[in-house]
């Protein structure tokens, strides 16, 4: 089976902690990026970039899956395919069964990041008691985030996935430009109809490499910027906007 397709499903704009526009992302793909076939806007808890990416994807020369992530009780989770607010804070078991019935696909975005505060809450248990991924109901995990500082982290989360037979995704978890197709998906097809079918058949694979050093940069100016003035997704009409970033917590 050859794996042709190549598929970037977490990026963020400035609807939360990006530094692009939904626009310019897309422009930015479009023209150098034509190596992706299919991507998705993943705004932390809010979908107005992912939904305008997704109207406006007759323009590219790409697909557009709608999503979002969503910050839950048991961590990070991708929701993809999905056209309509996912409730934050809940259990994980909880968002995935909201996810599911907004028609979505629910994927475990970093595991194992122990930089993160949430997230770092959920490893030990998730370690401990991996059955819980499963019993959960999640579609995937993300095994390869490009962000994440220690590469380990994205190593035990590739055991993880393997050892529950859970399909892996991989995934830029990009804030700049740059950083667009630093993690991808593989699969036998090339549309986001037929990536859907790779992912909830368990015949996907996660490949990729790290942000580059000048994306972390650029990302804290973002960070230091928002502390000044309050981020459009605190501004966001949407019950569900976060709170700005917090001072001192990385991204992803
Ligand atoms: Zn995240
Ligand atoms: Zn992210």
């Amino acid at each position: 089976m050859t794996l042709i397709g190549r598929a970037d499903l977490h990026i963020h704009t400035t609807a939360s902690d990006g530094r692009y526009t939904v626009q310019e992302i897309l422009q930015h793909l479009q023209t150098r990026h034509p190596h992706l076939d299919v991507i998705a806007i993943t705004d932390h808890d809010v979908l107005d970039a992912s939904l305008w990416a997704y109207e406006h994807q007759s323009r590219y020369n790409f697909e557009v899956v709608p999503g979002v992530e969503v910050s839950s009780r048991g961590g990070h989770i991708l929701a993809l395919w999905v056209t309509t607010p996912i409730p934050m804070n809940m259990p994980l078991a909880e968002t995935v069964q909201a996810i599911h019935e907004a028609g979505g696909l629910a994927l475990l975005a970093h595991p194992f990041h122990l930089e993160f505060d949430v997230v770092r809450a959920n490893a030990l248990r998730y370690l401990t008691q991996p059955q819980v991924l499963v019993e959960s109901g999640l579609d995937g995990i993300e095994v390869h985030n490009s962000g994440i500082l220690t590469p380990a982290c994205n190593w035990v989360a590739r055991v993880v996935a393997q050892r529950l037979g859970m399909a892996a995704i991989g995934c830029s978890d990009a804030h700049t430009l740059n950083a667009i197709g630093t993690g991808v998906t593989r699969w036998a097809g090339r549309s986001a109809a037929s990536l859907r079918t790779a992912i909830m058949t368990n015949t996907t694979t996660a490949e990729g490499t790290a942000w580059n050093i000048s994306d972390y940069i650029e990302y804290l100016q973002t960070e230091l910027f928002s502390q000044e003035k309050p981020s459009l997704a605190s501004m966001s009409s949407s019950a569900n906007a976060p709170s700005a970033p917090q001072s001192g917590v990385l991204p992803f």
